[in-house]
């Protein structure tokens, strides 16, 4: 399901697609999503530079700003040929890009530009992991004051936008700690094992599936993931080890009982 790293590669296909065109249409399938006189408002707009805020897309619109929340399948794609469960198009001259979404749990929002920050501010959305830079320092201060395990810490959308269930789950492997260890237990070294783990994962995801559409595993299309440990439970490690799955508040969790131990 998509989290920051898909999220980024659909913002970059975005702007990449509909920057600095002008938006012929917003056309709404689905009510639930928009109200279709609303998106009829901004025909004609300009269309700025779309950016990532979290796991959330925007996209300004004239003075207005779309955002888009993907939840468990939502995706935006160029659409070259008729797709199913479309829910909005975005029409300009050169393409139309579909808001595609089979479960149809995403979301989306028509907002005055002036009010956007506000909007995030209210959800509360911590600030970002990623791309700029942030040292361990940065990690331990985000979570300063949890008790809870490193996992479920790590997933508070207050504290750190955009980690989703997967990129905790590599980014622990990739620093080798434990998901069960707790926030009070981890040392300066292992907040900068984080630190240097986060951009190390999201950069090789950002290798792996950057293209005009993402397939996110939850979709059960056969194809090789990005990941060394989620979804790999009874397979090995790249050590050798047997990868467990557990369940930590209600999330599935993988990690190597070799490498990563409590
Ligand atoms: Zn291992």
């Amino acid at each position: 399901m998509p989290e920051l790293p898909e999220v980024e590669i659909m913002t970059r296909n975005a702007r990449r697609w509909l920057s600095g065109q002008t938006l012929a249409a917003l056309e709404v399938l689905d009510d639930a999503l928009l109200p279709a006189a609303s998106a009829a408002a901004v025909a004609g707009a300009h269309i700025g530079e779309a950016r990532r805020r979290g796991k959330y897309l925007c996209l300004p619109l004239g003075t207005q700003t779309l955002i888009l929340h993907f939840r468990m399948t939502g995706k935006v794609v160029l659409e070259t040929e008729p797709r199913r469960h479309v829910r909005a198009r975005i029409h300009t001259d050169a393409h139309t890009v579909a808001f595609v979404d089979t479960r149809r749990l995403g979301c989306a929002w028509l907002l005055p530009t002036s009010e956007v920050s506000a909007f995030f501010d209210a959800i509360p959305l911590g600030p970002e992991p990623w791309p700029m830079p942030r040292d361990g320092a940065w990690w331990a201060a985000r979570l300063s004051g949890t008790r809870s395990a490193i996992k479920p810490a790590l997933l508070r959308q207050d504290r750190i936008a955009g980690l989703g269930n997967i990129a905790v789950v590599e980014i622990l492997h990739r620093a080798k700690l434990h998901p069960a260890r707790t926030v009070p237990s981890l040392t300066a070294s292992d907040f900068a094992a984080i630190a240097a783990a986060a951009p190390v994962f999201i950069a090789h995801v950002l290798a792996v599936e950057s293209g005009p559409e993402i397939h996110y595993v939850n979709e059960g299309a056969a194809i090789p993931t990005p990941f060394l440990v989620y979804g790999r439970a009874g397979l090995a490690c790249t050590c050798g080890s047997t990868i467990e799955r557990t369940v930590q508040s209600g999330r599935a969790t993988f990690s190597c009982p070799n490498c990563q131990r409590r």
